[in-house]
């Protein structure tokens, strides 16, 4: 069956957003990510445990996951989100944690974007705590000129202009999560 190319703009919550990195980039990146992580881990002997922050990380988590070939687990974080604003708010709330003991287990966090890196320093602050034999961390995208704290990305996909991005698991007002591809805010466009 045929799969319809994503459209080069898309209009959500009234704002122009135009196409940023198609499905091709997205999963070529992904696979290198993937291939990365089957060399770094291919000798550890128990297996890696990705953890996906959800809501935004749900989608690449899944095809990381699977773009990788050695054993591996996944658990959930939750953390709280953008709400319906284009900004941080610059706290990160806790709204479930993880069920798996990561004492002793190699883990990877996994974000969907890294903007403020507060939430994903957060998430590797708690973590730590628990002791896991190694941690390292993967994130789709990363906002450089947004960086507030350290947090570093061990797995990154792209590196991002500053601007709010939609698609690919992000949301806008929990919309647009469902878009294939990523997308940035048209500020021309408005
Ligand atoms: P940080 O704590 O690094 O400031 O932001 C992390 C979280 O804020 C991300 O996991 C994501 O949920 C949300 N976020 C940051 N930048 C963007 C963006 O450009 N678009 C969307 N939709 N969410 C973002």
């Amino acid at each position: 069956m045929p799969v319809a190319a994503a459209p080069e703009t898309v209009t959500c919550r009234g704002e122009r957003f135009r196409l940023y990195l198609d499905e091709e980039a997205i999963s070529n990146r992904i696979a290198e990510l993937g291939a990365q992580i089957d060399a770094d881990y291919a000798d550890m002997e128990e297996p890696p445990i990705f953890i996906g922050v959800l809501n935004g990380a749900y989608i690449f988590t899944a095809d990381l996951m699977r773009a990788v070939t050695i054993d591996c687990e996944v658990d959930f974080y939750k953390l709280s989100s953008y709400g319906a604003e284009k900004v941080s708010s610059g706290e990160v709330t806790l709204k479930k944690g993880i069920d798996a003991d990561l004492e002793g287990r190699h883990v990877i966090v996994v974000e969907d974007i890294v903007d403020t890196g507060l939430s994903m320093r957060y998430v590797l602050d708690q973590i730590a705590a628990k002791n896991p034999a190694s941690l390292r961390s993967a994130s789709l995208l990363r906002k450089p000129a947004a960086l507030k704290v350290d947090a570093p990305v061990d797995y990154l996909g792209f590196d991002i202009d500053n601007l709010f991005v939609i698609g690919y698991g992000l949301d806008y007002g929990q919309i647009a999560r469902n878009l294939p591809a990523v997308y940035i805010l048209d500020e021309d466009g408005e």
